[in-house]
């Protein structure tokens, strides 16, 4: 499942082949994938132009010339898609040579430099809508949203207040994309190693000092896992094909009875199941 890392690979590697280009065709190959498409998604879609490619927490949002923005999600499976070679002719164009549409490709944009960007989703959890751009905080995905781990809104005394007196384990906190959004089940098992709290820790009992440290920790995993996808974005571009999905190197996530790597640390990485969802963590190093 893509989390934020993911998500953001995605956008740079969509932004440069779609902003600015108008779609000159949008193919709905099915009414719906989680949901049902919004109406008229191919019309209201053809023609418009791409002013910009933003990201809020896993949901890639395109402002779109017609004052309308569509937002779209990777869900459990979501795969996109850029074909057409780039011309080394002419540059920022791409020719047409595109495959066949496929049994799950389900939406396909054709943009005006000739690439042509599909929607790959097998199990259909991703999503796709449109709404008026200026009411863009009110859509029911994103009305629910907390702050970006990134943004400004988010800092130790933000966090510290609302992690206070939560009897919730801190992992279950930071997966509530109330508190902090984009986070999942991944990169929360990521910070809690490297900040050495264990996942079952109360939120409330987590002292200021070590709560507030969590702020730069959460940034730096999030910020190395985009940087290892935008290495893997530069082998792409030569490759042609599929954004997002990178080989990255976890210290705990995945790796059950592997030994800890903190130095000095003999311990093995355990592995337990929270609110449905596997945590993986070290006994010895987080408390
Ligand atoms: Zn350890």
């Amino acid at each position: 499942m893509p989390e934020l890392p993911e998500v953001e690979t995605v956008r740079r590697g969509l932004a440069p082949v779609m902003e600015g280009q108008r779609i000159t065709l949008a193919d709905i190959r099915r009414p719906d994938l989680r949901w049902p498409f919004p109406p008229d998604m191919g019309v209201r879609l053809t023609g418009a132009t791409v002013l910009r490619l933003r990201r809020r927490s896993k949901y890639i949002l395109a402002d779109l010339s017609t004052g309308e923005t569509l937002l779209i999600h990777l869900g459990m499976s979501g795969r996109m898609l850029v074909s057409g070679a780039q011309g080394r002719d002419m540059p920022g164009q791409f020719h047409h040579d595109h495959p066949a549409p496929e049994k799950h490709d389900h939406v396909v944009l054709d943009m005006e430099n000739g690439a042509r960007i599909t929607f790959n989703d097998a199990r259909r959890f991703g999503a796709m809508d449109l709404m008026e751009t200026s009411a863009q905080d009110a859509h029911p995905l994103l009305s629910v949203l907390g702050p970006e781990p990134f943004g400004n809104a988010f800092d130790g005394p933000y966090l510290a207040a609302r992690l206070k007196d939560r009897k919730m384990p801190i992992k279950s906190a930071l997966l509530d994309q109330r508190i902090v959004a984009g986070l999942g089940n991944i990169y929360v098992c990521e910070v809690l190693f490297r900040a050495r709290i264990s996942p079952k820790r109360a939120a409330g009992r987590i002292a200021t000092q070590r709560c507030e440290a969590l702020v730069p920790i959460i940034r730096d995993v999030l910020s190395e896992a985009i940087e290892a996808g935008g290495s893997s974005l530069r082998d792409h571009r030569q490759t042609d094909g599929e954004l997002g999905y990178f080989q990255h190197n976890f210290q705990v996530y995945g790796r059950e009875d592997a030994p800890c790597a903190t130095p000095g640390c003999s311990a093995t990485i355990r592995r337990i199941v929270q609110s449905g969802r596997s945590s993986f963590y070290c006994p010895t190093c987080q408390r």
